[in-house]
């Protein structure tokens, strides 16, 4: 799915880079026996990892451990190099609901000989997102519960407040290191509770005032 519908215009818009922060919730950098960091932790996902409301997580077969991460996304509507933090929030286009699904295990085997990411984070299917909404419709990004339940419990449930890097401080961050266009996407990181999936299962991720999204977990053949 490279296209995805601009909340701001409800036009048609190219899907660019997908910039996802790491630890952006004190609780998970603890569940993840990882420091609290002082800038934002920053990887990529390939656009080609995006999938729509209702679709089917495919687990590669060099993984036997999927992890759900629930994250706000943020659109930018407007580009831009080197964004203030003071003007930031102008550049979002909409937010949305996603998971950043993630092979927990080829991860780990990457944090262990200091490899990238990429293979862990930017398989087919690995970003799935909820419709898009108007920024106008979220009254405050910084506080809105998230949630996430597989088969119907409840696995992550918190709350952006908790975020540690609010939004404009991420795009100054990002605007700064790579310029920002239309049509990219920043995930901005997880709660606590992230865990594993089973083919079969259920996913379910809501975020108050945005939407929900729902996906099933397959093998990939
Ligand atoms: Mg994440």
């Amino acid at each position: 799915m490279p296209e995805i519908v601009f909340a701001v215009t409800g036009q048609a818009l190219r899907a660019g880079k997908i910039v996802c922060l790491g630890r952006n919730y004190i609780e998970h950098a603890k569940e993840m026996q990882a420091e609290v960091p002082a800038t934002p932790v920053l990887f990529l996902k390939p656009a080609s990892a995006l999938m729509r409301d209702g679709g089917t997580i495919l687990i590669p077969s060099i993984s036997n451990d999927v992890h759900h991460e629930v994250e706000m996304v943020v659109l930018i509507g407007t580009g831009g190099t080197a964004i203030p933090a003071a003007t930031a929030m102008r550049h979002v286009g909409g937010y949305a609901v996603g998971l950043d699904m993630t092979l927990r295990d080829v991860q780990a085997e990457a944090k262990k000989k200091g490899l990238p990411w990429t293979v862990a984070k930017g398989f087919d299917t690995s970003a799935p997102i909820s419709a898009f909404v108007h920024p106008e419709a979220v009254p405050d990004p910084h506080n809105l519960a998230i949630r996430l339940t597989v088969n119907g419990q409840i696995r992550q449930s918190s709350t952006t407040a908790s975020m540690i890097f609010r939004i404009e401080q991420m795009i100054a961050f990002i605007s700064s290191v790579m310029t920002l266009e239309p049509g990219d996407l920043i995930y901005t990181g997880t709660p606590e509770g992230v865990g594993p999936v089973q083919p079969g299962d259920v996913l379910t991720a809501e975020l108050q005032h945005v939407g929900s999204l729902t996906v099933s977990v397959a093998r990939r053949s």
